[in-house]
C-alpha cells in the first residue's frame, strides 16, 4: 500500500513545503491542494514543479479538488467544465493520474433519483473532458447531511451507473463515519473503483455535528479504522492511503513534526492488517 500526504493536512504551508514534508517523512505520494498549486504557478512554472517532485521522489497522485460539481446551471456549470479542463491539462503535464471532484449540497426538493441522474450526467460529461488528458476523476462523497451524496452506498451506485473507466470514488474515513456508512457497504464495492482512500480519525461527537476541524490523527479518535481497513483488505484493495486532516491545530505544527506524526499514525493504523 503506497502512503500519501494530502495538502489539506498542512493547509497553512505552501506547495513547496508540502513536497518537503512528504519527502522528509517518507511518503510515496502527494495529493496536491489546488489553491496551493494556483499560488505556486503564479510565480513558477509547471516544469519547475515537476522537477521539484522528481528530485524529492514524491509522486503527485491527485489534485484536490473541484468542489460542488452538480446542480449547477449556465455560467456556473461552464466554470466547472473549464476548471476541469484546466486541472486535467496540469495533471497530464505533471503525470498526476487523478483529480478529486465533490458533489453539491442537495437543492430543495431534490429526490434521490434526481441526485443520481444529475450526478451521472455531470460525471459523464466531465469524464469525456478528463479522458482527453488520460486523467481519472475520483468522486468524493461528503458525510454532511446537507450534501447530496453523503454515503458510500449512494456514491458507488452513481459511479457504477456512470459506467466510465476514468470515473471512480474516494473513500474518506471521516465522511464514511460522519455520514453513517456501514462496513458492509465497503464489501459491495469493486476495489478498482476506489481511486483514493483518505484516512483520518474524528473526535467523539454526535455524528451529525462533526465538522472537518474535528478530524484527528488516525488512532486518536472514535472511527472504527480497523473494521474499515479489514473491509478494504477483504475486497482486495491494496493501492494507496493518504492522510487528510483539516484540523487548524495541526496546521500550526512545524512541518517536520506534522509529517512525522502523520506518517507514524498511518503506519500504526495499518499495522497487522496491511504491513
Ligand atoms: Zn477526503
Amino acid at each position: 500500500m503506497l502512503l500519501g500526504f494530502n495538502g489539506a493536512t498542512s493547509m497553512n504551508y505552501d506547495l513547496e513545503t508540502d513536497i518537503r514534508i512528504a519527502q522528509q517523512a517518507g511518503f510515496d505520494l502527494l495529493e496536491i491542494w489546488a489553491a496551493k498549486l494556483n499560488n505556486y504557478l503564479e510565480d513558477n512554472s509547471l516544469e519547475s514543479l515537476k522537477q521539484r517532485l522528481e528530485e524529492a521522489h514524491v509522486k503527485p497522485y491527485s489534485i484536490n479538488s473541484i468542489e460542488f460539481i452538480t446542480f449547477k446551471e449556465g455560467r456556473d456549470y461552464e466554470e466547472i467544465k473549464t476548471e476541469c479542463r484546466r486541472l486535467c491539462s496540469i495533471a497530464k503535464e505533471l503525470d498526476c493520474p487523478k483529480i478529486v471532484v465533490v458533489p453539491s449540497p442537495t437543492p430543495e426538493g431534490a429526490t434521490e433519483e434526481d441526485i443520481i441522474a444529475e450526478s451521472v450526467r455531470v460525471l459523464r460529461e466531465l469524464s469525456a473532458i478528463a479522458s482527453e488528458y488520460d486523467v481519472d476523476l475520483a468522486f468524493e462523497f461528503l458525510g454532511f447531511s446537507h450534501i447530496s451524496v453523503s454515503t458510500l452506498d449512494l456514491c458507488y451506485r452513481i459511479v457504477r451507473e456512470t459506467d466510465r473507466p476514468n470515473i471512480g470514488l474516494v473513500l474518506d474515513t471521516f465522511h464514511f463515519y460522519a455520514g453513517g456508512s456501514g462496513v458492509e457497504e465497503i464489501e459491495a464495492v469493486d476495489k478498482d473503483k476506489i481511486f483514493i482512500f483518505h484516512i483520518n480519525d474524528a473526535e467523539d461527537r454526535e455524528r451529525s455535528r462533526l465538522e472537518d476541524a474535528h478530524r484527528l490523527f488516525p488512532g486518536e479518535g472514535v472511527i472504527p479504522l480497523t473494521d474499515i481497513l479489514k473491509g478494504l483488505k477483504k475486497v482486495g484493495y491494496n493501492n494507496m492511503v493518504s492522510i487528510e486532516l483539516f484540523r487548524p491545530e495541526y496546521w500550526e505544527l512545524p512541518p517536520r513534526e506534522l509529517g512525522a506524526r502523520s506518517f507514524d499514525t498511518i503506519k500504526q493504523a495499518l499495522r497487522g492488517i496491511y504491513r
